[in-house]
């Protein structure tokens, strides 16, 4: 099943050009199974439970919550609080309900262009143990390893720090666009019903992810 786990809309994004209504129709004719709605620093569990068509498509209402280590998507919390701006008070309230916490598009400031041969390669600016010593990893149980705006060198390199702490390494689009909905996914291998499933099957690590975009695009990064 076909999860865009990243994605912003108008109703709590000022950044998004993408109306929820409009989105309800696109998510199944695009072959997405479920769609996670991460607003910045809000959810909206009552409307995004409202967008279901009867078509299949399943609807989570997540947070991309902006915090002094990073951003960080997370699963599972039934509100915001402005306190959560603090990592560790984030950490603290998703323990007491088991939500889930992934670092979104990690390093997406720690890569900068190279000109090669006439081709254009992004080189990280810290290095592999930096990057693992970085306290949000000590507090999320995921990070995004495939995001719709990352380049192929980001990906490659989110992928090695994955794996070398033993975070589950997810995909989402972070579209703000209707066009971009769907771009990275995360397909899991079991059908999920509700959000319960969804946070068993993430934490059980039965997924995968893709990068879509040479399919939506014709091009990748
Ligand atoms: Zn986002």
């Amino acid at each position: 099943m076909i999860v865009d786990i990243h994605v912003h809309t108008k109703m709590g994004s000022s950044d998004s050009l993408i109306e929820a209504e409009e989105l309800a129709g696109w998510a199944a004719q695009k072959g997405l199974g479920g769609v996670c709605i991460t607003e910045h620093d809000c959810r909206y569990a009552q409307e995004v439970a409202q967008l279901a068509r009867g078509d299949g498509v399943l609807w989570i209402s997540g947070i991309e919550v902006r915090t002094n280590l990073g951003d960080i998507l997370a699963f599972g919390l039934d509100g915001y609080r402005t306190e959560w701006a603090d990592a560790e008070e984030l950490k603290r309230a998703a323990e007491k309900v088991g939500a889930l916490l992934v670092a979104a598009h990690p390093f997406r400031r720690d890569f900068s262009p190279v000109g090669y041969g006439g081709s254009l390669f992004f080189k990280p600016t810290i290095t592999l143990g930096e990057a693992c010593r970085r306290p949000i990893f000590q507090l999320v149980d995921g990070m995004e390893v495939m995001n719709g705006g990352s380049t192929e060198d980001e990906v490659e390199f989110c992928f090695r720090v994955s794996e070398r702490l033993g975070l589950l390494g997810l995909a989402g689009s972070d579209a703000h666009s209707l066009k971009t909905v769907g771009s990275c996914v995360t397909i899991f291998e079991r059908p999920l019903k509700d959000e319960g499933d969804f946070l068993e099957e993430l934490q059980g690590g039965r997924f995968h992810v893709e990068d879509r975009r040479s399919q939506i695009f014709g091009t990748r990064g």
